[in-house]
C-alpha cells in the first residue's frame, strides 16, 4: 500500500468558553488541521495537528513531494525521510511527522482489519480514565456564561464536570493569577472532593523558589503530581529535592535526549506523553518503555484535540502497562467534533478505546465542511496572547499576574 495523496483541511471548533492559561488563552475555539492520507488502494487514513491557533495546511501540502509513492508500512523510513534529526535543525517537522504517522497507522489498521492498539502490542485496557481539566475561563462571548475566576466558580465548575462526566481526578490548570490565590483555589478543590485525586499545572511560569513554596504547601493533599511548576530540568530537580510531591512534565522532557538526561539525573517523576509533541504514537510507546525500565511514571498529555487526536491518545493509553494515572484531555471543553457520531461519550469519567479498524474514527464530511467554513470566517488566533489583556507579555518566571478581582471579559472575536 503506497501513499497517493496528502490533503489537509483547517477547521475551527468552538469551545464552551475561552480557556485561560499561563501564556495566553484559547480564544473560545480550537484551530486544528485535519490530515487525510490517501493510499493507492483508495483507503484514507486520518491525522490531526494543532499549531498554536494557526493552520498547518501548507506544511502538509509540502510533504506530498516527499511521500507520494512511499510504502505506508515503512514508518521508521518516513521518520528519517521527513524528520531526520540533524536536518530538523533547519525544518522542525516533529508535529508534522506525528500527524502523518497517525494517518499511516490508521491506513495499516484498516488494511489489516485491526485497531491501531493491536499494531502497537495489543490493548491492556478497554477504557481510559480522564481527569476533569478545570481551567480558569472567560465567559462565552455570545452567551456571557461559563466564567471561572473565583474559588466559588472553580468549585461550581468542577462539580458540574464531575456530575456530567463522572471524573474522579481533577486537574487544575493555573499560572494565571498570583500563586497564593491559586493555592487557595486548589486547596478548596481538594477539600471539595476528598476521595478524588488532584493535580496542578501552572505551565512552568514560577521561579524555583516559588515552586518550592507552593509544592511544600500542598504536601498532604491527594496529589497525583505537581506538573511543570518551573521551567527547566535544573529548576525541576531543585524543586524535587525540597518538595515531597511527585513532579510531572510535558514541557522539559519531550524527546529522547531529554528523557536520557532525566534518567541519568532525575528531575521529574512522571513523564506526560503527548502523541503530537513526541512525533507520533510509536515514539510515545518507545518512551513509555524507557520509563518502565527506569520506573518513572507516565501519563497521557493533551495539547488540545478533536476526535482523531483523541483516538491516538486512547490507543496509546490502551497499550501502556505503566499508565497509572488518569489521562488529560481538553475534549469535554468542545461543543462538537468532526468525526462520525459526534463527540465521543464519557462513561464514569472514562472513554472507550475505539474497536473499529485503524484509529476507529471516520470523518463526518458535513461537519468538516461546516468547521472549515468557520475557520475561513474567523481565521487563526494567537494561542500565546490573551485578547482581554492587550500588551501583556508573560515572562518566565512570571510576576505579571491577572487580577482575580478583575471581572472584565474584554472583547474576544468569535
Ligand atoms: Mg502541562
Amino acid at each position: 500500500m503506497k501513499i497517493r495523496d496528502i490533503r489537509a483541511t483547517t477547521v475551527t471548533v468552538p469551545l464552551h468558553a475561552p480557556l485561560r492559561h499561563a501564556n495566553g488563552c484559547h480564544w473560545g475555539r480550537f484551530v486544528r488541521t485535519i490530515v487525510e492520507v490517501e493510499a493507492d488502494n483508495g483507503l484514507i487514513g486520518l491525522g490531526e495537528m494543532g499549531g498554536g491557533g494557526e493552520s498547518a495546511e501548507a506544511a502538509f501540502r509540502a510533504m506530498k513531494a516527499y511521500l507520494a509513492g512511499h510504502d505506508v508500512a515503512r514508518l521508521e523510513e518516513m521518520r528519517f525521510l521527513i524528520a531526520n534529526p540533524t536536518a530538523s535543525l533547519y525544518n522542525n517537522r516533529t508535529q508534522i511527522l506525528a500527524a502523518l504517522e497517525f494517518a499511516c497507522l490508521d491506513l495499516l489498521g484498516q488494511q489489516w482489519g485491526v485497531p491501531v492498539c493491536d499494531i502497537l502490542g495489543g490493548r491492556l485496557r478497554d477504557r481510559i480514565p480522564f481527569a476533569s481539566y478545570c481551567f480558569f475561563r472567560y465567559p462565552n462571548p455570545r452567551t456571557g456564561e461559563g466564567e471561572v475566576r473565583t474559588a466559588h466558580q472553580v468549585l461550581a465548575n468542577a462539580r458540574a464536570l464531575k456530575r456530567q462526566f463522572g471524573f474522579a481526578t481533577h486537574k487544575m490548570k493555573a499560572g494565571v493569577f498570583p500563586p497564593d490565590y491559586e493555592l487557595e483555589c486548589y486547596r478548596a478543590l481538594a477539600a471539595e472532593f476528598p476521595e478524588d485525586n488532584v493535580r496542578f499545572d501552572p505551565n512552568a511560569v514560577w521561579s524555583t523558589e516559588q515552586a518550592i513554596r507552593f509544592g511544600q504547601a500542598i504536601e498532604g493533599l491527594r496529589n497525583d503530581y505537581l506538573e511543570d511548576p518551573v521551567f527547566g530540568l535544573h529548576g525541576m530537580r531543585r524543586t524535587r529535592e525540597k518538595v515531597r510531591v511527585p513532579l510531572a512534565t510535558n514541557t522539559v522532557v519531550v524527546n529522547f535526549e531529554q528523557l536520557a538526561a532525566n534518567v541519568l539525573h532525575t528531575a521529574v517523576d512522571v513523564i506526560l506523553l503527548d502523541t503530537t509533541f513526541w512525533g507520533g504514537i510509536r515514539a510515545c510507546v518507545k518512551a513509555a518503555g524507557v520509563c518502565e525500565t527506569f520506573q518513572l511514571g507516565v501519563a497521557v498529555h493533551s495539547s488540545g484535540e478533536l476526535g482523531i487526536q483523541l483516538a491516538t491518545m486512547l490507543h496509546m493509553g490502551a497499550v501502556l502497562p505503566n499508565l497509572s494515572f488518569a489521562a488529560d484531555a481538553h475534549y469535554h471543553h468542545l461543543t462538537d467534533d468532526i468525526i462520525e457520531g459526534g463527540l465521543m461519550p464519557y462513561e464514569n469519567g472514562a472513554i472507550r478505546v475505539p474497536v473499529g479498524p485503524g484509529l476507529g474514527v471516520r470523518l463526518n464530511r458535513e461537519k468538516l465542511g461546516e468547521y472549515a467554513e468557520l475557520y475561513k470566517r474567523l481565521g487563526g488566533y494567537a494561542y500565546d496572547q490573551d485578547p482581554a489583556r492587550p500588551g501583556w507579555t508573560p515572562t518566565v518566571p512570571n510576576d505579571r499576574w491577572a487580577d482575580p478581582k478583575d471581572d472584565r471579559a474584554g472583547t474576544i472575536p468569535y
